[in-house]
């Protein structure tokens, strides 16, 4: 089976497509229609990859951490999306996109942001590319979230509250929809992981599987083979996992190993681990797995790291799970932070919470001693200082 790239109509599998209103037809059949012309071709590679290298600092080090590796009888290799240009794995897609937009002749950049990662990252490259950029974010965040909010005014974002519903993330992808519908030929809409309707889904994972192609070639020049035993990362909306697995899905001999957010537990209606808790359902755009009510409510999810805390998946994983190609964990808070101050103080990095959530998987999973087991380490842990400090 193909788990790498949805079919013409963006399924993986039953999940996918594009289920919008009449109004944004227009918008995302452009898309649709222009999207993989445009980053396929050897002009846009040579300006992202150049981008990607000078500017972001690719390629991020493949680094053999030896004290995980002995606590843990294994052989724990992690991928240091951490040490990217604005602190984790987002900036490969906000980048990718922006490009695009530029190159479909759009002038203004609209995204949507919960924890405000998503936002800084499109703000950056809004910034460096000289488009002009609105953030919508939910007026509860933006309480919550001040620094990330200082940082994309500083970078010359305009940042736009939503008011209605919870005030939150799923609110602020409402606003934006209604900005794209209003701006259809001037705007493109930056969407932040591998959801929302096709081809969103397929654009995010193809600029995130960088992760993966470095990883190969990374083992090839340690270890002289390409594929590692196991590739394992946490999963929100699922592009730092997408981007992690891409180049390994269709490797039978690979095992995947996805972390879901459990909160204070999967009963405890405290929660964000969608594949145990969802039902197939329509969440922003795509047929996914939604946590949601018999009725279709959408239920409040939960989580430590503001990065987990949503209520979907990506389509592409929704299909690894029912096709039981990944392993899925859901992994609770204290656990989280239990790994996040173990790495810490093991190898003195310290990771984002959404990271630590992949991590935690080492205390879950009995690995062999010689499995070279990959974990993506999708950010850095400053933004979470105020978690930590609270925990210590
Ligand atoms: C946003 C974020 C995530 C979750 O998003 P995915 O699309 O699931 O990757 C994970 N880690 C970090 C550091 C993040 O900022």
């Amino acid at each position: 089976m193909n788990y790498k790239n949805p079919d013409d109509n963006g399924y993986y599998g039953e999940f996918g497509g594009a289920f919008i209103p009449e109004m944004l037809y227009p918008n995302v059949e452009e898309l649709q229609k222009n999207y993989l012309g445009i980053i396929e071709s050897e002009e846009f590679q040579k300006e992202y990859q150049d981008l990607l290298k000078n500017y972001v600092g690719r390629a991020t080090p493949l680094y053999f951490s030896k004290n995980l590796s002995k606590k843990y009888h294994t052989k724990v290799y992690l991928k240091r999306e951490d040490l990217n240009h604005t602190g984790a794995h987002k900036i490969n897609n906000a980048l990718g996109q922006v490009l695009l937009a530029k190159r479909l002749g759009k002038n203004r950049i609209i995204a949507e942001t919960g924890a405000g990662q998503h936002g800084v990252a499109t703000a950056t490259a809004c910034a460096l590319l000289g488009l002009k950029c609105i953030v919508y974010m939910g007026e509860v965040d933006i309480q919550r979230q001040a620094p990330n909010v200082a940082r994309m005014k500083m970078l010359g974002a305009e940042v736009i509250a939503a008011t209605s519903g919870s005030k939150t993330l799923k609110d602020a992808v409402n606003e934006a929809l209604r900005d794209w519908i209003n701006n259809p030929v001037t705007t493109h809409y930056v969407i932040g992981s591998v959801v929302g309707p096709h081809p969103f889904p397929d654009l995010v994972a193809r600029f995130q599987s960088i992760i993966s192609k470095e990883i190969k070639e990374q083992l090839h020049e340690q270890i002289g083979r390409e594929t590692p035993d196991y590739v394992i990362a946490c999963v929100g909306g699922g592009s730092n996992a997408a981007g992690t697995f891409y180049h390994f899905v269709n490797e039978e001999n690979v095992k995947i190993i996805a972390a879901e957010a459990g909160g204070l537990g999967i009963d405890s209606g405290k929660s964000a681990a969608t594949t145990f808790l969802g039902t197939l359902g329509v969440l922003h755009g795509s047929k996914s797995l939604v946590m949601q009510t018999k009725d279709g409510q959408v239920i409040e999810p939960h989580s430590i790291s503001a990065g987990l805390d949503y209520p979907g998946i990506g389509p592409f994983h929704a299909h690894l799970h029912k096709e039981n190609r990944a392993e899925f964990f859901s992994i609770n808070d204290d656990q989280a932070l239990k790994a996040a101050f173990e790495l810490t103080k093991l190898e003195g990095i310290i990771p984002a919470l959404e990271s630590a959530h992949a991590l935690a998987v080492l205390e879950q999973k009995k690995f062999n001693e010689n499995d070279v087991v990959v974990i993506c380490l999708s950010g850095r842990g400053d933004k979470d200082m105020e978690t930590y400090l609270k925990n210590m």
